[in-house]
C-alpha cells in the first residue's frame, strides 16, 4: 500500500539559527517546501549551508519586526535571540523581536490562514516557586530585570497567541521549550554547554557561576524537534503551552564535571559570580506532552554531549587552520 505524503509550503522564522537550521532540515527531509526567514543577528549562513543546494528551500533575509507578505500553508515562529548574551546585547531590540515579531506573524497567519507554532520558553516561569514545573504554574518572573526583555517578552507573545486564538480562532501551537544543546548552538553564545565545552576542548578553566548547585535540564535536539513537529500535526484542539524537555536535571557543576570527563580535557573548573535573577533549578514537568503528543525525550546527555562534543572540536579545529 502507497502512503500519500502531503507537501505542504512551511515558513521557519529564526530559521537560520540553532533550533531553526535542525527545524528546516527536518521539513525539508519530510518532503515540505521550507521557507527560512532570519536576519541573521545570531544565526548564520553556515548554519544552512548545506540546505542551500535544495530547490525546495528557500531564505530571505528580513526582520519579522516588519511586517512580512509571503503565502505559505504552516509557521514556526522561532526568531528571537535565545541566550542571556545575546538577548542582553539590545534588550529593546528583544522586546520587539518577540511582541511585534509575534504581531507581525499572527497578522501573516490570519490573513493567509496557516496554523502557527510559537518557540516559547521555561522562562516564562521565571524563577519557578514550583518543581518541577507544570504548564498550569504561572510563572515567577522579575519584570523589571535584566532578563525581563525576554521573559516578559515572551510572556507577551504568549498573551498574543492566545488573543489571536480566542478573538479570530488562528489555529496556535505554542511549545514552552527548556534548555536544549547539540550541534550548531553559537560558541560564543554564553550558554552553560557551549561555553564548557568550548573551555574543556581548548584546556581552559571551566567557568561555573556561584556555587554550580543550581539545575538545569538538557535536551538534545533532534529530540525537541520531534516534539515540534509532534506537536505541529497534534489535533487542532491542543493549543498548548506544552513543555518540551528533558526531565532529567543535573547540577551545573555536574555537568561540567562529565564535559572535562568526555572530552579528557586538563581543565581545571573556576567559580565566578553568578548572575542576577539566575533561576535556582529547572525542570519541565512533560506529562502533558507525553499524554498527548506520546512524546518524550530518549537521547541520554552523555550521548548528546558526545556528538556535541564532535560538533565542537570540528568547528574548533577548522578555525585554528583558517
Ligand atoms: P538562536 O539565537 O540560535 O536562533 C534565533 C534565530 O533568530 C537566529 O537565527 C537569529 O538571527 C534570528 N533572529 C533574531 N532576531 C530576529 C529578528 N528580529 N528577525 C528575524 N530573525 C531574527 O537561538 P535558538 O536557540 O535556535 O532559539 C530559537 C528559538 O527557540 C528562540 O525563539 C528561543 O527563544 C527559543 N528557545 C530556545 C531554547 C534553547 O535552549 N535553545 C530554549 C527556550 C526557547
Ligand atoms: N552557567 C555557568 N557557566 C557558564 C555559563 C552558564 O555556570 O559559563 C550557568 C548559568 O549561571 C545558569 C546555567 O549555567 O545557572 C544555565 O545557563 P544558560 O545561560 O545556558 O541558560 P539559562 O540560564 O537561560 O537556563
Amino acid at each position: 500500500m502507497s502512503t500519500i505524503r502531503i507537501t505542504k509550503s512551511i515558513l521557519v522564522t529564526g530559521g537560520a539559527g540553532f533550533l531553526g537550521s535542525h527545524l528546516c532540515e527536518r521539513l525539508l527531509k519530510d518532503g515540505h517546501d521550507v521557507l527560512c526567514v532570519d536576519n541573521f543577528f545570531t544565526g548564520t549562513r553556515n548554519n544552512i549551508l548545506h540546505l542551500l543546494g535544495n530547490p525546495r528551500f528557500e531564505v530571505m533575509r528580513h526582520d519579522v519586526t516588519f511586517p512580512l507578505y509571503v503565502e505559505v500553508d504552516e509557521i514556526y515562529n522561532l526568531a528571537c535571540p535565545a541566550s542571556p548574551i545575546h538577548y542582553q546585547f539590545d534588550p529593546v531590540q528583544t522586546t520587539k523581536t518577540s511582541v511585534h515579531g509575534a504581531i507581525n506573524m499572527l497578522g501573516l497567519a490570519k490573513r493567509i490562514k496557516a496554523k502557527i507554532f510559537q518557540a516559547s520558553t521555561s522562562e516564562v516561569y521565571g524563577d519557578p516557586q514550583i518543581h518541577p514545573q507544570p504548564e498550569t504554574y504561572w510563572g515567577h518572573v522579575n519584570p523589571i530585570g535584566l532578563r525581563a526583555c525576554y521573559d516578559e517578552g515572551k510572556r507577551c507573545a504568549e498573551t498574543l497567541f492566545f488573543d489571536y486564538y480566542r478573538q479570530h480562532r488562528l489555529k496556535i501551537k505554542v511549545a514552552r521549550i527548556f534548555n536544549t544543546y547539540g550541534s550548531r548552538m553559537h560558541p560564543n553564545d554564553g550558554r552553560v554547554v557551549s561555553n564548557f565545552i568550548v573551555q574543556a576542548l581548548n584546556n581552559e578553566p571551566i567557568t561555573v557561576y556561584g556555587d554550580g548547585s543550581q539545575t538545569r535540564s538538557f535536551c538534545y535536539v533532534d529530540d525537541l524537534i520531534e516534539g515540534f513537529i509532534a506537536l505541529m500535526d497534534s489535533s487542532d484542539e491542543l493549543t498548548g503551552p506544552v513543555n518540551l524537555g528533558n526531565p532529567n536535571e543535573f547540577t551545573i557543576l555536574e555537568l561540567a564535571e562529565k564535559v572535562i570527563d568526555l572530552t579528557g580535557s586538563t581543565s581545571q573548573i573556576v567559580f565566578k559570580p553568578l548572575p542576577l535573577d539566575d533561576p535556582k533549578q529547572r525542570q519541565p514537568d512533560i506529562k502533558l506532552a507525553q499524554e498527548k503528543l506520546g512524546w518524550q525525550p530518549k537521547v541520554p546527555l552523555e550521548e548528546g554531549l558526545k556528538d556535541t562534543v564532535a560538533y565542537f572540536d570540528k568547528l574548533l579545529k577548522a578555525q585554528n587552520v583558517s
